[in-house]
């Protein structure tokens, strides 16, 4: 019965939101929200963006539903931007943002059969709630060592034995959250190979595309890997590299061999049919309007190159700066929006309490949030904690 229902503790990046807005200090740092800020603290409306909003308002011919796979031409384009040739054979389903995507494949494997997801942790905190909620288990399988910044990718493929043939592993394809760790070309190779050997289903989970080096850059690895292995869900968004985070932008493709992809196909369609019908349109559409005009594809490009750009000056101003029992220059050298610094808890409320700089309760940082004005007071907060 309703009455029965326990209150859920409150998601803990929402409390430190609240904290930060509630801090009278002038001077405060916000490193927790996982948005991107300009130089002002603002997330404006791409350009390319807003000119497409416009073309939609003036040129919008109905508003009827969209189908039942979503926006084809949209997935079209958006699955050439992150795969390449390599996708066009590729099931794709249209996902309520890369959240909904994560949730659709999880399904559609637990419908397949899977029992189990190995999460290599740290991961992003909604990874084990969307896999429970797809009742689905979580096996969580360490890989990162926060004190060094370094991945252990034999221990992630040794924890591969943990789960059995037809399970499945989250992987992030670029600009890892919370870590900003992301794989070599090697270590893909090496992971292709061992979910191979294992008869794991990977997931791959791509929400920063050009937040990292570049728009092509960031997907090499993953492209690699897919190359290499016969079966992968892979779940995309659009939230960040479009700046349309509420308009809630995701595709979900999955590559099989040819004789399965019917079946796929007709399941991802069941599986969102009872769920939310038919996907939003909006952001798909602008996404759309950008990528299939030149002009404006190349003004978004601009201005996706000047968002990385803010990001990596950031990071170089990190790599510079020396700090006690921090590797800095890993920091520095790590992609996206985030990095998570080795601090204890003690630490991470001192630097809230008494210098007004705000992260994670697993001390995720968000570089975005770190205008330079604010660098030097951030580095001699982190420099006192740690001395
Ligand atoms: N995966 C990762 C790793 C993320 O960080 C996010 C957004 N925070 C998403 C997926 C999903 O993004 P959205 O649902 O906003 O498209």
């Amino acid at each position: 019965m309703l009455n029965d229902l326990a209150v859920k503790p409150p998601d803990p990046l929402l409390k430190i939101i609240k904290m930060f807005r509630e801090d009278p200090r002038t001077d405060k740092i916000d490193l927790g929200v996982g948005v991107f800020r300009d130089d002002n603290g603002a997330t404006p409306v791409m350009k390319a963006v807003k000119e497409a909003e416009r073309r939609l308002v003036a040129e919008q011919p109905t508003k009827t539903y969209v189908g039942q796979q979503g926006d084809v031409e949209f997935q079209r384009l958006i699955g050439e931007l992150t795969f390449g040739e390599q996708g066009r054979d590729f099931v794709s389903i249209q996902a309520v943002g890369g959240t909904g995507a994560l949730r659709l494949g999880c399904d559609l494997l637990r419908d397949s059969g899977a029992r189990r997801v190995l999460l290599p942790t740290p991961s992003w905190p909604n990874h084990p709630a969307i896999i429970r909620a797809a009742r689905l288990e979580v096996v969580g399988a360490p890989f990162f060592d926060v004190a060094t910044q370094q991945i252990d990718i034999d221990a992630l493929i040794a924890g591969f034995a943990k789960a059995e043939k037809g399970d499945s592993i989250i992987l992030q394809g670029c600009c890892h959250n919370p870590l900003g760790a992301d794989f070599s070309r090697q270590q893909w190779e090496k992971l292709a190979d061992g979910v191979m050997k294992h008869g794991l289903i990977p997931f791959i989970d791509l929400a920063y595309q050009g937040f990292g080096d570049g728009l092509e850059q960031d997907v090499e690895g993953a492209r690699l890997f897919l190359s290499r292995v016969p079966h992968a869900i892979i779940a995309l968004s659009g939230a960040k590299n479009f700046g349309l985070y509420r308009e809630r932008v995701g595709a979900l493709f999955v590559k099989a061999p040819a004789q399965t992809r019917a079946a796929v196909q007709s399941n991802l369609f069941a599986i969102a049919r009872a769920n939310y019908s038919m996907p939003p349109d909006h952001g798909a559409s602008c996404v759309r309007l950008v990528l299939s005009d030149p002009a404006l594809k190349q003004m978004w490009i601009e201005e996706l190159d000047a968002i990385r750009g803010q990001m990596k000056k950031t990071r170089a101003a990190l790599a510079a700066a020396r700090i006690n029992s921090i590797p800095m220059s890993r920091i520095g050298a790590q992609r996206g929006m985030f990095s998570t610094l080795p601090l204890e808890e003690a630490q991470i409320v001192r630097l809230r309490e008494e210098f007004g700089v705000y992260m994670t309760d697993l001390a995720r940082i968000n570089i975005a949030g770190l205008p330079e004005r604010d660098m030097e007071r951030f580095l001699t907060a982190l420099r006192a904690v740690t001395s």
